[in-house]
């Protein structure tokens, strides 16, 4: 019998782990997580560029979860990335985050400085009618994120951390007093363990198990809003006046036809555009390296139209898909790539035009038309936000800027849930299957509230 079973070896996963056992050094604590260890993830699109479909996505999949080969950006504030600031509080949620930062910090050779932001830039965004906001950022970088999490890996090992991969979690049953999670290792035959609590760590790969899981214990749950746009690549220098004195431009636009309000984000200096694989729906992301000779001449960010359906529809996450696996069917089963000249044109990008583009994209991806394959609403959002960001960093809306479509921020579906964040008895959900994070940091943060509330840790921030 386990005294926890945490269901997802993600960055909430692990950071709930790892403050349980600190906590109580004498607690019996199991890990399963569906994917592979971290040291054997690989994506093979690395290779070759293109997705392959794997069975379970190493990108999205395994331990250190969505997070291992991202940007390993630590956004340490609550304007962004979830919903932390208000189930907490302000100050009860800073401390949570913060406790991330001083837990990453033992693991990190060589920690990165913080990045603030800056006065003047928010000025100069402010007389653009855009909205750059506050943040602290901690940047790891793509390769220093890895070596971290492995680092905290091997400790939650040597602290007698169980920890299973490609181990999926099929159900969880209430018994007397404590709970059965049913799971199963590959092709083998599915095994039964038992565990007093349960930590639901499934971030969005998993919004199939957490669906199924409230609706077999009745559980109420609530749709999310969800954000469509596209990757947006260009000549790192463009940029170069925000990317040298904040870490990350994020900026949020209010559109002029619609009244809708965007944003950019998930800025990368000197990046590479990425694909993403959910469930066979390849949408683009982007990362970047910290190491200096890794780096491109481009950068690139999303941006992102909020989409929040009121009324019944219950399905804004199908629906976002649905434009995702059109514009892939649109694409050969790639992402889509057009140059802005060509869309404001009304013209498709073909490989001839990509090719005499002065911005190199750094994805291969299917040159076509945005578009005939995004709503009417969404581009219109995304063409002026373009515009409206030229001001301020002029040269953004450029012929040869590349958009790639699409990218989708689907969250998930939001369980009722009480302060601790309890589903229901002895079951707590936490991250980015929560429907509440959206973020490394906020993830790791209820990750560690919980652990405390298990444990028994009390804080008053
Ligand atoms: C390419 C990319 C770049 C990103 N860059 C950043 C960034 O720079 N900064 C930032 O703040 N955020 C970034 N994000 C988002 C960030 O990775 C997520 O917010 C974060 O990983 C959420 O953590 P989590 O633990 O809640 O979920 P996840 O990291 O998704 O982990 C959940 C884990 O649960 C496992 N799982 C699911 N179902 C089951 C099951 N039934 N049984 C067993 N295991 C299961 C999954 O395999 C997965 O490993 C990025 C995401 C991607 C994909």
């Amino acid at each position: 019998m386990y005294d926890i079973a945490i269901i997802g070896g993600g960055i909430g996963g692990l950071m709930a782990a790892y403050r349980a056992i600190v906590n109580d050094p004498t607690l019996k604590i199991i890990i399963l997580e569906k994917g592979m260890s971290l040291s054997k993830r690989h994506c093979p699109a690395g290779k070759n560029q293109k997705c392959i479909h794997c069975k379970v996505c190493s990108i999205t999949s395994g331990y250190a979860g969505a997070g291992a080969f991202s940007d390993g950006k630590f956004n340490l504030g609550t304007a962004y990335g979830g919903t932390m600031g208000e189930e907490l509080g302000e100050d009860l949620a800073m401390y949570y985050i913060n406790q991330v930062d001083s837990i990453l910090e033992q693991f990190a050779d060589d920690y990165p400085p913080m990045y603030h932001s800056n006065e003047e830039l928010k000025l100069k965004c402010l007389q653009n009618n855009l909205r750059l906001l506050d943040m602290n950022v901690r940047h790891l970088g793509t390769d220093k994120n890895f070596d971290t999490m492995q680092s905290l890996i091997d400790a939650l090992e040597e602290q007698g951390v169980e920890m299973r991969d490609l181990t999926e979690v099929l159900e969880i049953e209430k018994m007397d007093g404590c709970y059965a999670v049913s799971h199963r290792r590959g092709s083998r035959e599915a095994e039964v363990l038992q565990a007093s609590k349960i930590i639901i760590s499934t971030g969005r790969s998993g919004s199939d198990f957490v669906i199924r899981t409230c609706k077999k214990f009745g559980i109420r749950m609530d749709a999310n809003s969800v954000d469509i746009g596209v990757r947006v690549e260009m000549k790192d220098i463009i940029w170069r006046e925000f990317s040298s004195q904040i870490y990350e431009p994020k900026i949020l636009y209010r559109t002029k036809t619609f009244e809708d309000r965007t944003r950019m984000f998930c800025f990368n200096q000197g990046g590479l555009v990425s694909a993403e694989n959910n469930h066979g729906v390849i949408t683009a992301n982007g990362h970047s390296f910290a190491q200096p000779e890794k780096k491109t001449e481009n950068c690139n960010f999303a941006i992102l139209s909020s989409i929040h359906f009121d009324g019944d529809f219950q399905k804004p996450t199908e629906y976002a898909e649905n434009i995702a696996r059109n514009t892939n069917f649109a694409a050969e089963g790639n992402i889509m790539v057009q140059r802005f000249g060509d869309l404001i044109r009304g013209r498709r990008t073909n490989a001839h035009r990509l090719s005499q583009s002065t911005v190199r994209p750094t994805l291969q991806a299917f040159p076509g038309d945005l578009s005939v394959v995004l709503p009417y609403r969404a581009l219109t959002n995304i063409i002026e936000t373009i515009y409206a960001l030229d001001k301020v960093a002029p040269g953004c809306a450029n012929d040869d800027t590349l958009l790639y479509g699409c990218e989708n921020k689907y969250y998930s579906i939001k369980p009722k849930h009480n302060e601790n964040f309890e589903i229901m008895e002895g079951v707590y959900l936490i991250g980015d299957g929560s429907g509440i994070t959206r973020g490394l940091s906020q993830s790791g943060a209820m990750g560690i509230y919980v652990a405390d509330k298990i444990t028994g840790r009390e804080v008053n921030a």
